[in-house]
């Protein structure tokens, strides 16, 4: 092997979000300048910790789990970015989110690289007890890395604020004093931020109304479809919903749902809240899941998981626009189907970089001990979305780019600029 030769483990492998990941890299580079250099760079990430989590089972036996904790990139701050507990969590799908992660927060300007966490378990197969010590051995085990100034988790796919309390409460017992800076996404009662459980959905919204604006169409006139009702799909519906689009499908892991005339999303967020389905909603009738993709529908919204927009499903949807809540949602394949089809994409990196900015907020209030009021974060957040909105719309449509490509110039610019004027240790 060559010194320049990818390891096994960083080789893509086919379909999977990593190899998508180091897809769009590939895309960016010959845009990149002076720093083309520097690019291979995105497509090793920095550190990668593996552990194993082994936690006492309620009926006594031992389990074992895999976790993970890969900083991709620090060059232009500490690792950020959240923990997922997932049955189908693997290295090659935490690598992929690490670096999505590094450029959502160049994309918007956040003083963070990137970072990801995720553990390999079904967490619906656990008990309260049993979740809370799989979280705290997990977080002891990942306590090398992280910390307020070095890398900072936060909730992602099936964590929540009370994950991040036993994390910060695991991290502030192992060091002797709390740090409430180590996670973002915490309850409010030990540091955490207003704004921040609707952060990311409000952020959609906010670049799809930017969006709405460019292209001179009117949102109440629009129809929404969202798959994923977790912290980004339901906080992303409401925020529709209040604006006076309808919001006329929505699918989880349970299935899909539809009603023509718009959901009450408000009741179908308090019916979800007291643990029914989607089902259990009043005024809406379940559909096959097949269907929902082929819907007549103005605007798209992937909030689940990567790789959901396929080449066959990118031919099937019948929208102006394609949102993406999620990291990944849409393959490199996908993707110049749904170009070539006129449907504009409003890439991850910028369009859920929402929860990001606010556990920034959230970060920079718990380092100060000042907590600022719900009206400062959310009208900061609007400057962020809109201004990396802007500046990501002019770059695209002055080079004749898509979006995600032009997201992905001025971020890995400002990335690999650091790096160079950092300089190549030692
Ligand atoms: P969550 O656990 O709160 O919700 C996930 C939702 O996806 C659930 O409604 C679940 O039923 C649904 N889902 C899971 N598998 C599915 C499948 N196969 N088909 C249809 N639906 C499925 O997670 P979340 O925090 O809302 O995250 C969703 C996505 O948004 C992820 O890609 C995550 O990385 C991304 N994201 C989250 C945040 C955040 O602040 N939480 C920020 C940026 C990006």
């Amino acid at each position: 092997m060559n010194a320049n030769e990818l390891p096994s483990y960083l080789t893509p492998a086919p379909d999977s979000a990593w190899g998508d990941f180091v897809e769009q890299v590939d895309r960016v580079t010959p845009y990149l300048g002076e720093f083309t250099y520097l690019a291979s760079t995105l497509k090793r990430p920095q550190r990668i910790l593996i552990v194993d989590v082994p936690i006492r089972l309620d009926n006594g036996d031992l389990a074992h789990f895999e976790g993970y904790r890969i900083q991709h990139n620090t060059f232009r701050g500490p690792g950020k970015g959240g923990i997922r507990f997932h049955q189908d969590v693997t290295l090659s799908e935490v690598m992929a989110l690490a670096g999505w992660m590094t450029i959502k927060n160049a994309a918007v300007g956040v003083p963070y690289g990137g970072s990801k966490g995720g553990v390999r378990v079904d967490p619906a197969t656990l008990s309260e007890a049993e979740l809370e010590r799989l979280t705290r051995r997990y977080t002891s085990e990942i306590g090398i890395l992280i910390g307020p100034d070095r890398d900072i988790p936060a909730p992602d796919v099936n964590t929540d604020e009370r994950i991040m309390a036993w994390m910060m409460d695991t991290y502030s017992m192992n060091i002797g004093h709390s740090a409430t800076g180590v996670v973002t996404g915490k309850p409010i009662s030990i540091g955490g931020s207003l704004g921040r459980r609707a952060a990311t959905g409000r952020g959609v919204y906010i670049v799809t109304a930017a969006a709405v604006e460019k292209l001179k169409l009117d949102m109440k006139k629009l129809r929404v479809i969202i798959q994923g009702m977790g912290n980004v799909g339901h906080s992303a519906a409401r925020f529709f919903h209040e604006a006076g689009a309808r919001v006329i499908a929505v699918q989880d892991v349970t299935g899909s749902v539809f009603n023509g005339d718009g959901i009450d999303v408000p009741r179908m967020n308090s019916t979800l809240r007291l643990g029914q389905t989607l089902r259990d909603c009043p005024g809406v009738e379940p559909i096959p899941n097949d269907q929902f993709w082929s819907l007549d529908c103005d605007i798209v919204v992937p909030a689940a998981l990567e790789r959901q927009i396929t080449e066959d499903i990118a031919r099937r949807i019948k929208a102006r626009m394609v949102v993406e809540g999620a990291n990944g949602p849409t393959t490199p394949a996908a993707d110049d189907i749904l170009r070539q089809r006129g449907i504009l994409v409003l890439p991850d990196v910028l369009a859920n970089a929402g929860g990001v900015t606010v556990s920034y907020f959230e970060w920079v209030q718990d380092f100060s001990s000042f907590f600022w009021t719900e009206a400062e974060i959310n009208a900061r957040l609007d400057r962020i979305m809109r201004d990396a909105f802007e500046a990501i719309w002019e770059l695209s449509v002055g080079r004749k780019l898509p979006l995600r490509t032009a997201a992905f110039i001025l971020a890995c610019t400002r990335i690999l600029q650091a790096r160079h004027m950092r300089g190549l240790y030692p």
